[in-house]
């Protein structure tokens, strides 16, 4: 039960998982692929709290803009993150195959355009990036998933988003605030003049403390972007838009 889960992250399992041809615990991941939610992490988990399921959707990480890290899968259990495939560029797609069979999922809360089923706060853009929190929990989890997962080498095939494999629908996804360079320096330190990564341990203490510890981390985290009036991060229960 606990092979493929991460320690020290809270696990909320979602039960909308497997295929029969890839049974939960049996698959051999080739890639990590990032998303970004056009919604908000809690979404998600509710979502994978679902008994029976009864939203076809899951990833096998949802990490939120306070850098929260939930697990919602062993990541050698297929979820179902993007199982359309559209003019598809990521090389190591199998042909015809379902990128789910094949990959870890990582949802990250926000917006990278206007969504249109959920009021929202901002968009990703260049002035208002992805928080440092959600940036270094998903470092951190990049870096877990790639300990387990020896055979997976840091480049642009492993180290991919949803549009690599949907083209179509999901051009915006995961997003040009994708800090994708980052992630892959972080994971290939060798390179030459590459960033020294953080430890997994120190990634995932940042991701986990909030603003108590921040100056253990000699960091100071952005507040929260407010020149949107009437709209806040922290309110969740935003409600569905009227049409
Ligand atoms: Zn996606």
């Amino acid at each position: 039960m606990t092979r493929g889960w991460m320690d020290g992250i809270e696990h909320i399992e979602s039960l909308a998982v497997g295929y029969s041809d890839v049974p939960a615990g049996s698959m051999l991941p080739l890639a990590v692929m990032s998303h970004i939610m056009q919604g908000y992490q809690r979404t998600m988990i509710q979502w994978a709290q679902e008994r029976p399921p009864a939203t076809q959707k899951s990833a096998h990480f949802s990490i939120g803009r306070d850098g929260r890290i939930v697990q919602h899968a062993s990541i050698f259990t297929p979820t179902w993150t993007a199982g359309r495939v559209n003019a598809p560029t990521w090389a190591l797609l199998p042909a015809g195959a379902n990128p789910n069979k094949h990959i870890v999922g990582i949802e990250h809360e926000g917006f990278s355009e206007e969504p249109s089923t959920y009021g929202h706060d901002y968009i990703y853009d260049d002035e208002h990036p992805w928080s440092d929190a959600m940036v270094l929990a998903t470092g951190a989890v990049h870096e877990w998933i790639f300990e387990q997962v020896p055979l997976l080498v840091p480049s642009e095939d492993t180290v991919i988003g949803h549009f690599m494999v949907d083209a179509s629908t999901r051009s915006n996804d995961p997003g040009d605030q994708w800090p994708r360079q980052k992630i892959i320096d972080w994971l290939a330190p060798t390179q030459t003049g590459k960033p020294e990564p953080l430890s997994t341990l120190q990634l995932i203490r940042y991701a986990l403390s909030g603003s108590a510890h921040v100056n253990d981390m000699h960091f100071t985290p952005e507040p929260y972007p407010t020149d949107r009036p009437g709209r806040e991060y922290h309110r969740l229960d935003i409600p569905r838009r009227q049409q």
